[in-house]
């Protein structure tokens, strides 16, 4: 079935990972702005410099920029549906997002906020690291690779952390987080499209909270 949703919630909430769960098991296409700009910067490109500096900040880039972005991958692909992850992170993204969704013929299904609390965060994000190849997600401390720098998943040995994966950076994210986004959080609910899931419980926990949400919608609709 066409569904279509947001993830909502601050670094390290689980939206990567959910999202991840979410397009192996209903075939659904992630959209996550955060992985846009990283493979912009990679690439070496002039746009990939200039938000590169921005990015290790913890601070926003430009809403232009993301909402090209975003625009880009929605006019160049037909999924059954996609995953927003990480965007919108502001009111104007937002809006862009309705409007462009609009103008494709489909709309946002379910806007899911996925809460956790600060303290929490900061461990899950700093002892984060990734697949460079595949994007699995790992963590020292609670989920660290079966070999010891071998992705569990591929095999392969490009295990990364983020730039920004440290806690003077994931300072400016938060507040970034409380200044810019969580304002989302009550614009999407005037608009009975918000569901809040405890990003806190275990993994496959989360999953089902998810599932149980898009199942609810799917029925109401
Ligand atoms: P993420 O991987 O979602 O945590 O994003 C990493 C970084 O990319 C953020 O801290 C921002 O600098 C930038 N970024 C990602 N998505 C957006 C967005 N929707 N709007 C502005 N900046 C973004």
């Amino acid at each position: 079935m066409a569904i279509n949703i947001i993830l909502l919630g601050p670094p390290g909430a689980g939206k990567g990972t959910q999202a991840r769960r979410l397009e192996e098991g209903r075939g659904l296409v992630q959209l996550s702005t955060g992985d846009m700009l990283r493979a912009a910067r990679s690439s070496g490109t002039e746009m990939g410099k200039r938000v590169a500096e921005v990015m290790d900040k913890g601070q926003l880039v430009t809403d232009e920029i993301v909402i090209g972005l975003i625009r880009e991958k929605l006019e160049g692909g037909d999924a059954a549906g996609f995953i927003f992850d990480g965007f919108p992170r502001t009111l104007p993204q937002a809006d862009a997002l309705g409007k462009l969704m609009e103008g494709m013929g489909r709309k946002i299904d379910a806007v899911i906020e996925m809460r956790v609390d600060d303290e929490a965060l900061v461990a899950r994000i700093t002892g984060r690291y990734t697949c460079g190849n595949c994007g699995e997600v790992y963590h020292d401390d609670t989920k660290p690779t079966k070999v010891a720098g071998v992705c569990d998943v591929c095999g392969s040995t490009d295990l990364r952390r983020r730039a920004d994966d440290n806690e003077e950076s994931l300072k400016t994210r938060l507040l970034e987080y409380y200044k810019k986004t969580s304002p989302l959080i009550g614009y999407y609910y005037a608009l009975h499209m918000l569901s809040t899931v405890d990003g806190l419980a275990e993994m496959d926990e989360v999953s089902a909270a998810i599932t149980a949400v898009l199942d609810k919608r799917a029925s109401n609709s």
